[in-house]
Order: structure tokens, then sequence, then C-alpha cells
């Protein structure tokens, strides 16, 4: 078993070692933010846009990254690097830090920056093969205006509840709808929908967290020459859809192929769903100015 450092407010700490206060208000009170992010062949993907919905999230809760954006982008990278990694998922972590057991985040003395480097937990390929069967859970999304999906925060509950109720209905994801019935995510993924060839992703402010594979995905189909729209839509819309995926990090392009009893189009993943995927997995090894040069990721990987 391979040691692994997790990088703690600019020391490395054995994985083992690495822990935080109890009174860390990223543990008493979800108060903080992450990112989750992929490392394929060496290739950091899409780092930069990581970082920058790390620092608009911090920028949001006023929480004072004690890094810049480019000093964090190196820390990354040397993280990854020192845990020789080539394939790898990294969790990055900034919580409000230790204070006291009160709400206060003035009392808390400095941001905890956290990196860790592990390895990636893979669907099995059956599943990509085969689709998901999903159901709409009875918890709605948080509201923009009381916590806003947008920012990638520590505080999660709401989507951990999804997930209990995935689990409960023996489901691997759920469909969260908003306040108002709009489709909004997965508990931990964004949604698209395919109808008569045009693809359609619910806006943001239904209520979704602005995804790094959705975009990447909006980029492809503008590469690929198909049409996408970011438009509210309902469960109807779903049920009726002829293809229906989800994306994220750690799934990638997942086809669903059920949606609450309803079988979607004729149950199996749908061509443009597989097309993207084939493509989605072309460009995480290619895509980023973050990859190592090459004599590097020989050497250092
Ligand atoms: N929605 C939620 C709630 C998530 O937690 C995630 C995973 N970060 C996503 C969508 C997908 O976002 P990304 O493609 O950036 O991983």
């Amino acid at each position: 078993m391979e040691e692994r450092w997790v990088f703690m407010d600019g020391e490395y700490v054995k994985k083992e070692e690495a822990t935080v206060s109890v009174f860390d208000h990223g543990f008493l009170y979800g108060d903080g933010i992450f990112e989750g992010i992929r490392v394929y062949e060496g290739n950091v993907f899409r780092l930069r846009e990581h970082l920058v919905r790390l620092y608009e999230s911090a920028h949001s809760i006023l929480l004072g990254i004690p890094y810049t954006l480019e000093e964090m982008e190196k820390a990354v990278l040397e993280a990854v690097r020192k845990n020789s990694l080539k394939n790898a998922y990294i969790r990055l972590v900034v919580s409000r830090g230790t204070g006291d057991l009160g709400l206060d985040p003035a009392k808390c003395s400095h941001p905890r920056v956290i990196i860790i480097v592990d390895q990636v937990v893979m669907f099995p390929q059956r599943m990509y093969d085969e689709g998901l069967a999903i159901v709409t859970v009875p918890t709605r999304r948080n509201v923009p205006d009381a916590l806003n999906p947008k920012i990638k925060s520590l505080n999660y509950l709401n989507n951990v509840l999804v997930k209990i109720e995935a689990n409960q209905a023996g489901v691997g994801e759920a469909l969260m709808l908003n306040h108002e019935g709009y489709v909004a995510e997965g508990s931990g993924d964004n949604i698209f929908i395919v109808k008569k060839g045009v693809l359609y992703t619910p806006p943001c402010y239904v209520g979704a967290l602005d995804g790094i594979t959705r975009q990447a995905i909006m980029d492809l189909c503008g590469r690929l020459g198909y049409t996408v729209k970011e438009e509210p839509f309902t469960r109807h819309d779903v049920y009726v859809a002829d293809e229906v995926f989800l994306t994220g990090t750690a799934a990638e392009v997942i086809s669903v192929v059920s949606v609450d009893g309803r079988t979607i189009a004729d149950g199996k993943p749908g061509s443009i769903t597989n097309h993207l995927l084939n493509e989605f997995r072309k460009l995480v090894r290619v895509d980023g100015s973050h990859a190592y040069p090459e004599e590097a990721r020989e050497s250092e990987l």
C-alpha cells in the first residue's frame, strides 16, 4: 500500500495522521467549501475551472482563502505529484477553521486548506452499458436565496438526505426538484435530457451546481454540432425525453434509462449520450493546461 500524503495548511501529513480539530467550523457547522477534481493519466481535468468555482464560493461566503489562485494551483499539482498517482481523485477543502462552539465565524483563527489525493472509485462499466434507473425524491433542492446551490459548500445535508432517500428506494442516484417543482439536479450530478435531437439542462438558477462536467458537455455539444439549451423543465419532460443522462466529476456521463418507473424511450442508453460519453473520455485525457510534460509524467507519476 502506497503512502498517501495530505496537504494541510502548507504542510504534508501522512493520511493516517491528517486530522482536524473538533472545534473546526467545517466540522461543527459545515462552514466551508470544497471541490472534487479528477486526474486522468497525470492530467488534472479543468483545474483552473474548479479553482475559479472554489474562489467564487469562498467570495460568496466571505471566506478568505490564504493563497492566491495561482498558489493553490501549484499546491494541487504538487500534492498530486507527491502522491504518485496517474489517475486520482482530488478533494480540496477550505473550512472556516478552528473557532469556539459558537456560530460566529469571526472567532475562527484562520481558514484551513486541505488537499487530499486518493484513488478514484470508478463506477462499473456495466452501469454505463445498461444505464441507471432513478427516482424523484421528496426532498427539494435548497432554495437559492437561502443556500445557493451554486456555492459548493461543506453543507451537503440537502444532498445527503437525497442520497438516503435514493438508498431507501434501492437506486444509485435520484432526481431532486426545486421548490417550484422544476427539475434541479441529482444528489451529486447535473442532468441533461435530449428531445428531438436538442439537449436541455436546467439553468443554475433553478437550483443546480454549475458543474464542470456540465460545462464540458456543453462545450463538446458546440464542437460536435449539437444544440444545447439551458431551460427549466419538469418531470414530465424527463419521462417523455428521448434520452436522459447525468454528468459529474465522479460519474462522468452516465445514461438514465428509467425515471420513477417510466422507461425512457427504448430503455437503452441513447446514441447522443454514448457519443458524448466517448468524446468526454477522449477530452479528459487531452484537455487541460495542467497536463504534466511527457517526460515528467513518465518519471514522476
Ligand atoms: N451537482 C452537485 C450537487 C454535485 O455535488 C456535483 C459534483 N461536484 C455536480 C452537480 C457535478 O459537478 P461537477 O461536474 O463539477 O463534478
